[in-house]
C-alpha cells in the first residue's frame, strides 16, 4: 500500500545532525531576511498586468536570467526582470541584455552564487557570470533623503555633489523606491517569474504606446542626480523610434553643460552604447541638436562647428553610416575606427601647426608629436583604452604607408595587423575627398582593391607601374591617361 511516509532504517544520529543542518540553514535564512530592506510606506501603487494581458513570455528569455529569478526566489528573496529586459519585449524586440532587480543586498547575492562578483562603488551591483553572458542584479534603491542619518554620513552609501550629482547611490529601499529611482517610466517595468506578472510603476505602458520617453520625477533633478540620463533619453528615443517629452525634452540644452563633470571612463562606455548599436548616424545628429557632441570630441565638435573645413561633417557621417551598416549586416566593428575616424581632421589641424612652427622636424617625428597631442587633449572628455589608441594609431600609419608602394613596402603594408582597418579608411577617405579635379586618393584606394586580390605576377607589375604613373605625372593630363590605360591593360 501506498504510504506518504515510506519507512527507512535511519540512525538516530543522521537525523540529528539533519535537523541540526536545517536548523543552521534555517536560522541563516531568517537572519538574511531580517537583513532585508524594509518597506517604505509613502511609496506609489503599481499597475499589475495579469499573464494574458501582456505579451512578455519566459520563451524570450535568456535561460541564465530565468536561473537567477528561479535561485533568488527560492533563496526567499523578491526578484523581477526590469528595465530593458521587460520594456523591449514589451515592444516585440529582443532585448539587449537581461537586468534583474531584487531585495537582496549585493553581500546575499553573493551568498548565493558561486559565480558573482561585486562591481561598483558609485552604484554597487552584483554581476553573475555564465561564460560570455553576465547577468546584472540590483538591489532595490532607495531615497536619500530617506537614509537614516548615520548612512548619509557614510559616504559608502550616498554622496551628492554641489550640483545635485549622485557621487554614490548606493541606498537600499523597496520596489515601489526603485520604480521611483529608475530613470524612464518605460524602463520602471517589472516582470516576476514567479506569477509572471507585470508591475508598471509609472505608467510606462501607457508611454510605450505612445511611444515618449519620459523621465520619473522632477526631470531638472533627475538630470542633476546623473547627467547621463540626458544621454539616455536621446539613445533610447533614437533606439526605440520614440520621442523626448516636451517636460523631459526642456531642461537638456540649459543642463548639458554638467556633462562635463562625468568621468571619462563612464563616458567611453556611454559612447559604445551610443555609437555601436546600428544607430549611429541618427544619434551623432541628435547628440549635435543637443549640444551634447561635445562632450565626447570638443576638438571634432569645435572643427564642425567653426566650418571652415570642407570634409568634416560628410565624412563622420559615412564613417557612421558605415558603422550602421556593419552592425546591422552583423559584420565586427571596432570603435577604434569610428575613433580614429572623429579625430582625423583634427590631428591633421595639430600636424599641420606643428609644421608651420618646427619646420624643420621630420614628418615622422611631426605626426607623433601631433598623436602625442591629440591623444591626451582626447582622453580629458573619453578614456580610451590603450589597446583602442594602438589600432587608432595603426589605422593613421597605415594611410601614409599605403601611400607609398615601391619596393616591398606594397607587401609589407598588406601584411600589416590592421592593414583591412586602415584600408576601408582609405576607402573612406577618397569617398569623401576625392573630387573630379582630383582624384589622386580615388585612384589610389583602387589600387589596393585590385591589388588585394590579383596573383604575384600582377602585383609586381601594379608596383612597377607606379613608378611609371610617377614619372608621368609631370606630363600633360592627356599623355597622364594614356599611360594609365597601358598600364591597366597590362595588370589586365
Ligand atoms: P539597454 O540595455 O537596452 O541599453 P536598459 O534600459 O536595460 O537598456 P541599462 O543601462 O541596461 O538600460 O539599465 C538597466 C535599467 O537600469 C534601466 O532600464 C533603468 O531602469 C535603470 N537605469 C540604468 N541607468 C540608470 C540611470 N542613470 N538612472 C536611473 N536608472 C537607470
Ligand atoms: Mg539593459
Amino acid at each position: 500500500m501506498f504510504s506518504p511516509f515510506p519507512y527507512y532504517p535511519i540512525k538516530a544520529s543522521i537525523i540529528k545532525s539533519v535537523i541540526n543542518l536545517c536548523k543552521r540553514v534555517l536560522g541563516k535564512a531568517s537572519k538574511k531576511m531580517a537583513k532585508s530592506p524594509k518597506k517604505n510606506k509613502q511609496t506609489s501603487a503599481s499597475n499589475v498586468l495579469t499573464r494574458d494581458q501582456h505579451n512578455v513570455s519566459r520563451k524570450q528569455m535568456s535561460n541564465n536570467a530565468l536561473k537567477v529569478l528561479y535561485r533568488l526566489n527560492s533563496g526567499g528573496y523578491d526578484a523581477y526582470l526590469v528595465g530593458g529586459g521587460v520594456r523591449d519585449l514589451l515592444l516585440g524586440l529582443a532585448p539587449k541584455d537581461f537586468d534583474i532587480a531584487t531585495n537582496a543586498t549585493p553581500e546575499q547575492i553573493k551568498d548565493l552564487f558561486r559565480n558573482c562578483r561585486i562591481i561598483g562603488r558609485r552604484f554597487r551591483l552584483a554581476h553573475i557570470v555564465f561564460g560570455r553572458e553576465i547577468i546584472e542584479v540590483a538591489t532595490f534603491r532607495g531615497h536619500h533623503e530617506n537614509a537614516p542619518d548615520k548612512e548619509k554620513l557614510c559616504q559608502k552609501t550616498s554622496k551628492q555633489s554641489e550640483d545635485g550629482m549622485l557621487l554614490r547611490d548606493n541606498i537600499y529601499g523597496s520596489i515601489e523606491e526603485d520604480a521611483e529611482r529608475r530613470d524612464f517610466t518605460i524602463n520602471a517595468l517589472y516582470y516576476s517569474a514567479k506569477d509572471f506578472k507585470v508591475h508598471d510603476f509609472a505608467n510606462g505602458i501607457r508611454d510605450i504606446d505612445a511611444k515618449l520617453i519620459r523621465l520619473i520625477g522632477d526631470p531638472e533633478t533627475r538630470y542633476r542626480e546623473d547627467p547621463v540620463r540626458m544621454l539616455r533619453a536621446i539613445r533610447f528615443a533614437t533606439k526605440l523610434d520614440m520621442t523626448i517629452s516636451p517636460e523631459t525634452e526642456a531642461p537638456i540644452s540649459e543642463l548639458a553643460p554638467l556633462m562635463a563633470n562625468i568621468p571619462a571612463a563612464r563616458m567611453f562606455e556611454e559612447f559604445l552604447k551610443l555609437f555601436l548599436s546600428g544607430k549611429a548616424q541618427l544619434t551623432f545628429e541628435q547628440l549635435k541638436k543637443y549640444d551634447l557632441f561635445r562632450y565626447f570630441f570638443p576638438a571634432t565638435d569645435q572643427m564642425l562647428n567653426d566650418g571652415t573645413h570642407p570634409h568634416i561633417e560628410r565624412f563622420i557621417v559615412q564613417a557612421l553610416k558605415n558603422t550602421d551598416s556593419r552592425i546591422n549586416n552583423e559584420q565586427r566593428v571596432t570603435p577604434a575606427f569610428l575613433f580614429a575616424a572623429m579625430l582625423w581632421y583634427p590631428l591633421q589641424s595639430h600636424i599641420e601647426r606643428i609644421r608651420n612652427g618646427q619646420p624643420h622636424m621630420s614628418p615622422q617625428d611631426i605626426f607623433f608629436a601631433a598623436l602625442a597631442e591629440i591623444m591626451s587633449e582626447q582622453q580629458q572628455s573619453i578614456a580610451i583604452p590603450k589597446r583602442f589608441q594602438a589600432v587608432m594609431k595603426d589605422i593613421w600609419i597605415l594611410q601614409e604607408k599605403l601611400s607609398r608602394r615601391d619596393g616591398k613596402r606594397a607587401y609589407k603594408a598588406l601584411e600589416h595587423q590592421k592593414f583591412r582597418a586602415g584600408y576601408d579608411f582609405l576607402l573612406l577617405r577618397a569617398e569623401i575627398e576625392s573630387t573630379p579635379e582630383d582624384d589622386e586618393l580615388q585612384e589610389l584606394a583602387k589600387w589596393w582593391t585590385d591589388f588585394q586580390s590579383t596573383d604575384n605576377n600582377t602585383q609586381e607589375l601594379m608596383i612597377k607601374s607606379v613608378f611609371q604613373t610617377r614619372t608621368s605625372s609631370r606630363r600633360s593630363p592627356r599623355k597622364r591617361r594614356k599611360v594609365r590605360e597601358t598600364n591597366s591593360s597590362d595588370n589586365g
